[in-house]
């Protein structure tokens, strides 16, 4: 069959073909421990998942306004009003299935052909994806390890031409859990307002955060105008497969975004959507929960990457994974990552599913049991010891 010209330019994310191999090994009947898929293991809390229920029952089973639910609009507006510390209009909120469309509209609404999009690398695979599927050109904001996987200014005036659309930050970070600090984005802010490119601002792990301060470029004077902020529950609420995200939108861009989810896929499940209202406004114990026990998880990790020769794995901020460094390995990052699916059943990324500067790492998502990272570190070191 051939397709459309336009599909060859379309990426993927890796970690979908990594974890269904790992499964085709697990059927086989080897033990497979999964550090490859970013997805919290917990189960969604159950007031969550009875408001759900309950929405079924009441008839929340049709469609509702494109852009979503006003309560749940008004919701997110007001919680994301107080973290952000800036007033969030409710209906420049938008609701879509999970964070992803976001990221696809914005860049569909936004890009022409032949502009310039900044995005992080290593970053999550779906931005450059998109830019290129767009036909727009994607330029590369390298993050580097010397700065705990920030970037460094001058790599960021470099990228930057009067080309320049949008520039996509993402804080907490994907896959090195870096976290952007005020005077890194103090220092965006002025360069989008005097080049008068956009941001696309990924904050979908901003309540997952061990060290530090969430801030949100949107809080800089004359960001609102030209910052799309992204969030959602996927991550927050252990939500990944009721798709529920949403973005706040500079006022002349919502009606646009609300037509393209109007083709694409009319709205957002209703009960989910209730469910969305009550993880927003109930209590927020299972949040520090979960967080508290990814935080366990991460200092296991981190410090058992580090005990094994030839592994150096920074501590990251926030997200839930880790981004060890294994240059000084005997063996390539992409063979190092078959290597220990194959001979030690750990399934894990390499870096360079994130981006050319991902070459010489590799990505260990943490959300899986205390149990399975130790037994999955001790694993990984038997493995290398080997080499
Ligand atoms: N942004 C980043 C940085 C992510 O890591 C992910 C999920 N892996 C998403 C967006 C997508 O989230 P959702 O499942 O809500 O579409």
């Amino acid at each position: 069959m051939e397709f459309a010209e336009r599909m060859s330019r379309l990426g993927t994310e890796s970690a979908f073909d990594v974890f269904a191999k790992a499964k085709q090994l697990e059927a086989q009947g080897r033990s497979i421990i999964h550090l490859e898929i970013g997805q919290p293991d917990f189960p969604t809390p159950l007031p969550i998942c009875e408001a759900a229920f309950r929405a079924m029952k009441d008839g929340y089973t049709g469609y509702t306004s494109a852009a979503g639910l006003l309560e749940l609009r008004t919701a997110i507006a007001q919680q994301l009003s107080i973290s952000r510390g800036i007033d969030i209009d409710p209906g420049t909120v938008v609701v879509a299935p999970g964070a992803k469309p976001i990221i696809f509209f914005t860049v569909m609404a936004l890009v022409n052909e032949g502009d310039e999009v900044i995005y992080p690398d290593p970053g999550f695979p779906i931005y450059e994806s998109v830019i290129n599927f767009v036909g727009a050109k994607g330029v590369p904001l390298p993050l580097r390890e010397d700065v705990e996987f920030r970037f460094h200014l001058d790599d960021l005036k470099a990228a930057i031409s009067n080309r320049t659309k949008l520039l996509i930050l993402n804080s907490p970070q994907n896959p090195t859990g870096s976290l952007l600090q005020a005077d890194d984005l103090a220092a965006i802010a002025e360069l989008a307002r005097h080049h008068h490119f956009y941001i696309l601002s990924d904050e979908i792990y901003s309540r997952i955060l061990y060290e530090g301060k969430h801030v949100s470029i949107i809080q800089f004077p004359g960001m609102k105008e030209r910052t799309i902020l992204l969030d959602g529950h996927s991550k927050t609420y252990a939500m990944t497969g009721w798709r529920l995200g949403y973005g706040v939108f500079p006022k002349p861009l919502v009606e646009g975004i609300v037509r393209l989810m109007i083709n694409a896929h009319s709205c957002t499940c209703a009960f989910t959507q209730i469910a969305g209202i009550e993880a927003l406004n109930g209590p927020q114990d299972c949040v520090d929960q979960m967080v508290a026990e990814f935080q366990r998880r991460r200092n296991a990790i981190v410090e058992g990457l580090n005990a094994i020769a030839g592994i150096h794995c920074l501590k990251p901020a926030g997200a839930f994974y880790a981004f060890p460094n294994v240059t000084q390995l005997p063996m390539k990052c992409d063979a190092l990552a078959t290597y220990l699916l194959e001979e030690a059943g750990i399934s894990l990324l390499s870096g360079t599913a994130f981006g050319r500067n991902g070459d010489g790492y590799l990505r260990v998502s943490y959300a899986n049991s205390l149990e399975n990272i130790q037994e999955g570190v001790e694993r990984i070191g038997r493995a290398i010891a080997k080499l």
